[in-house]
C-alpha cells in the first residue's frame, strides 16, 4: 500500500475535499469489481478537483479520474495512487436554452432536468448510468443521439501547464465512444448542451420509451460496466458473440449476458480477473468464427 502524509496533508487542508483511505473499488464500479485503492478523493467544487490534480501531478503521484465508474473495470489488485471521484460536482445551470453541468452530474438527472425546462437534445442520454465526464470522455450515445450532437463546448482543466481551458465542439475530435480526451492527460471539468425547446410532454414520452427499450433489452439485474465491446464496422458485435456460441458462457463469476450477448456481466462473485480472461476469449472465438477484431469500449483502470 502506498501512503504518503504530504498528500493526506494537502487533502485534510483542502477544505471543499473529502477523502478515504484503503478503499473498495467495486464499490465505485457498477460491474462491482476491483481491489482496494490506497486513496479515494471526492472533490466538491471545480476549484479542489484542479487543485489536487496540479497537486497530484507536480509530486508525480499515480491518479485516475472517474465518474460513475459505469465505463471501467478497476483490477482485482486495486490501485497504488489516488482515485479521484466526481460525484460531489453537481451544479446545473440554465441560461435560455443552453444547459451548465459540472462533470460529476448524472446523464440522467440531466435529462430529466432538460425535459422539466422543456429543452430537447437529451432524450437519449436517459438511462446511461453516467457522469457529463464519463459521456463528454466517450462520447456517450443511444437510440441515435449522441454527445456530440448537443455539447457546445466542455471546460478541462490541462495539469501538464496547470491551466484550465475550454474547447468547442469541433476540438473534441469525437468518434463512436471516443473523443479527444481519450489522447491526452485533460480533466474535463464542465460541460455546455445547446437545446431545443419542445413540449415537456413529449419529450418524457420520448424518454420512457427508450427506458422501457432499455429494461426489455438490457441485462439490467445484474452489474455490469455497459456494452463490453465496441459497434463495429459492417458487423453487429452481440450477434456475432451469440453466433460464435458464447451467450450464457461464463469464466468464473463472469457470464457473456444471456438477453444480450454484447453485456458482460457480474453473477454475483466475479473478479477482474474472471472478466478479462472472459473478454480476451470472447475476442479469440469473435475472431476465429469472423476474422474479425472486435474491440472493448470499457476501459481498465489498473
Ligand atoms: C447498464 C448500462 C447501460 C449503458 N448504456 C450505455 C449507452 O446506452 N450508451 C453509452 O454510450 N454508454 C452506455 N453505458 C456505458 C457508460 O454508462 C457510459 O460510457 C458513460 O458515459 C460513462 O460515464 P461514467 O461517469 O460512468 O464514466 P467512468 O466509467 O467513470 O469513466 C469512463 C472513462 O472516462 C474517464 N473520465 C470520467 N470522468 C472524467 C473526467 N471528469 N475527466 C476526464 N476523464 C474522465 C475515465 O477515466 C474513464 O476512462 C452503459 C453502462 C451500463 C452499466
Amino acid at each position: 500500500m502506498f501512503e504518503c502524509s504530504n498528500l493526506e496533508q494537502f487533502m485534510k487542508e483542502c477544505a471543499s475535499l473529502d477523502f478515504e483511505k484503503n478503499v473498495s473499488l467495486a464499490e465505485h464500479s457498477t460491474i462491482k469489481v476491483g481491489g482496494y485503492a490506497d486513496y479515494v478523493a471526492y472533490p466538491k467544487t471545480e476549484s479542489a478537483l484542479c487543485a489536487l490534480v496540479d497537486y497530484l501531478n507536480e509530486e508525480k503521484i499515480k491518479y485516475s479520474v472517474v465518474g460513475n465508474g459505469s465505463n471501467l473495470i478497476f483490477d482485482d489488485e486495486g490501485y497504488r495512487g489516488v482515485v479521484v471521484i466526481t460525484n460531489q460536482l453537481k451544479k446545473i445551470r440554465k441560461v435560455r436554452n443552453t444547459l451548465y453541468a459540472e462533470c460529476g452530474v448524472s446523464l440522467t438527472a440531466l435529462a430529466v432536468y432538460a425535459q422539466k425546462h422543456g429543452l430537447s437534445g437529451l432524450e437519449f442520454a436517459y438511462g446511461i448510468p453516467g457522469t457529463i465526464g464519463g459521456a463528454v470522455y466517450m462520447n456517450a450515445g443511444a437510440y441515435g443521439g449522441e454527445i456530440k450532437d448537443v455539447l457546445q463546448k466542455s471546460a478541462y482543466f490541462d495539469p501538464s501547464i496547470s491551466k484550465r481551458c475550454e474547447l468547442y465542439n469541433a476540438g473534441h475530435r469525437f468518434g463512436y465512444r471516443e473523443s479527444v480526451y481519450e489522447t491526452n492527460n485533460n480533466v474535463i471539468l464542465s460541460a455546455v448542451f445547446e437545446l431545443k425547446q419542445r413540449d415537456p410532454n413529449e419529450i418524457k414520452v420520448e424518454m420512457d420509451g427508450y427506458m422501457a427499450a432499455r429494461k426489455e433489452k438490457q441485462p439490467l439485474d445484474y452489474p455490469s460496466a455497459g456494452s463490453t465491446f465496441k459497434r463495429c464496422e459492417g458487423h453487429y458485435t452481440a450477434q456475432m458473440i451469440d453466433r460464435a456460441g458464447l451467450k450464457g458462457f461464463s469464466v468464473g463469476g463472469a457470464q457473456v449476458s444471456e438477453k444480450h450477448a454484447g453485456f458482460v456481466i457480474n453473477k454475483g462473485n466475479a473478479t477482474s480477473k474472471d472478466i478479462k480472461d472472459l473478454i480476451s476469449i470472447i475476442k479469440q472465438r469473435v475472431k476465429e468464427k469472423f476474422d474479425v477484431d472486435i474491440q472493448e469500449e470499457v476501459k481498465y483502470i489498473d
